[in-house]
């Protein structure tokens, strides 16, 4: 095995192995129920899969165009139009991409020059920090507020500096299950209005939202999207995570920097699964499908806890459901989380892990995006604590 002969100066320092890895390795390693890293344990649809093969087979095999394949990019269009009123060009402003980690870190690359701040909410999906670094940019943190982790919109407007380039938004929110609302939304209209500030959206959750609530997309604020770039995942939507596909949006004078970037990125996206995906979204009804699924889980697996020494947390979205765990140990959330996977054979996630010092609150992250099965299992040992 050769090793590198010379000191190596690392461009990410303080970063090791994501939490998400490490938490399925000690889960596999134990034998333990996986409710760590947030992947459906149950299958995609038939048809998406029967879809999928149709297309590889008729020879939908050479690199597609740059942008993604035209059907997709005018489903999405046409998706976006029909749920939020918004209208996008389907050549200059829709942009197909290899998950939505690659769609936040190519708008980053491509928009955060050296020196830019970027403004980010704690509890932070672990990619956007280390996104920023890697371009120069520096990271600012806006804490969500404990408890409730809502945005503070008078913190928010102090952080603001004529360096501010980008603020990056997540809604319905990872790792807390929370949601923005309209009055968030109108908030930071208002606050960017007259700056140069580009948002970015992280929407991955987008059709996970609960009790009537609605998804506060930017594509909803004409304020935010003219200045957005707006990113859903194809993973999270139709079950799908390993296929790594997103699609992204922007006005086109930033599509157009995007592009530049993400040509050299990873130049275009697994061809079938493009065209798969844009003839499963002619299909009507699947959102609507998909929310009560979760929300059905999201209610067996509230309604097991609610008995536990578990305190849950409320859960407006997306599908984790964080808990405190005060009344079963003290311990700090780490080893609470891997004793948990070892001794009781249940992994999951401890929230510090999304705080740049590691705050620790108390607070585990449960997915519940498992077969009725699975949480039945999770559910039994876990209000046994
Ligand atoms: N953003 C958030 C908030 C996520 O939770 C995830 C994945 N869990 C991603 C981005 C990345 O999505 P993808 O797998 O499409 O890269
Ligand atoms: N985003 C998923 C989660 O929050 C995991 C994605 C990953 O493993 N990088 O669990």
């Amino acid at each position: 095995m050769p090793t590198y002969p010379r000191p190596l100066s690392s461009r990410l320092p303080h970063v090791g192995t994501t939490i998400f890895t490490v938490m399925s390795a000690l889960a596999n390693e134990h034998g333990a129920i996986n409710l760590s890293q947030g992947f459906p344990d149950f299958d995609a649809p038939a048809d998406l899969l029967a879809l999928l093969n149709e297309h590889a087979r008729a020879g939908h095999n050479q690199y597609a165009p740059m942008t993604g394949v035209p059907a997709l990019r005018e489903a999405i269009a046409a998706k976006v139009a029909a749920l939020y009123g918004a209208q996008y060009d389907v050549d200059a402003e829709i942009t197909v991409t290899a998950g939505a980690t690659q769609a936040i870190f190519t708008a980053v690359a491509a928009l955060v020059h050296p020196g830019d701040e970027v403004i980010v909410f704690t509890p932070v999906y672990d990619s956007y920090g280390p996104s920023i670094e890697l371009q120069g940019g520096k990271v600012v943190y806006a804490d969500l507020t404990v408890p409730g982790y809502r945005p503070d919109w008078d913190a928010v407007a102090r952080l603001i500096t004529p360096r501010t380039r980008m603020i990056i938004i997540n809604s319905p929110h990872n790792p807390t299950g929370t949601i923005w609302t309209a009055e968030d939304m109108v908030r930071l209209e208002a606050l960017v209005r007259d700056t140069d500030i580009v948002i970015v959206s992280d929407e991955v959750y987008e059709h996970m939202v609960y009790d009537q609530a609605r998804h506060e997309s930017v594509l909803r604020y004409p304020g935010l999207a003219e200045r957005a770039v707006v990113v859903s995942s194809f993973g999270k939507t139709y079950h799908v995570t390993g296929w790594k596909i997103a699609y992204c949006l922007a006005p086109r004078e930033l599509m157009a920097e995007f592009r530049k970037a993400h040509q050299f990125i990873v130049f275009t996206v697994h061809a079938p699964s493009q065209y798969a995906l844009a003839a499963f979204m002619s299909k009507p009804g699947w959102y609507e499908q998909l929310k009560a699924l979760y929300q059905g889980k999201r209610d067996i697996f509230r309604q097991a806890l609610s008995g536990s020494r578990f305190e849950l947390l409320p859960c407006q979205g997306t599908y984790f459901q964080c808990v405190k765990y005060g009344a079963i140990s003290e311990e700090g959330d780490r080893a609470f989380v891997e004793r948990l996977t070892r001794e009781h054979g249940v992994a999951a996630i401890p929230v510090s892990a999304f705080y740049p010092n590691g705050d620790d609150h108390g607070v585990i992250r449960f997915c519940f995006a498992k077969s009725a099965t699975t949480l039945e299992k999770a559910l039994e040992r876990l209000i046994r604590l």
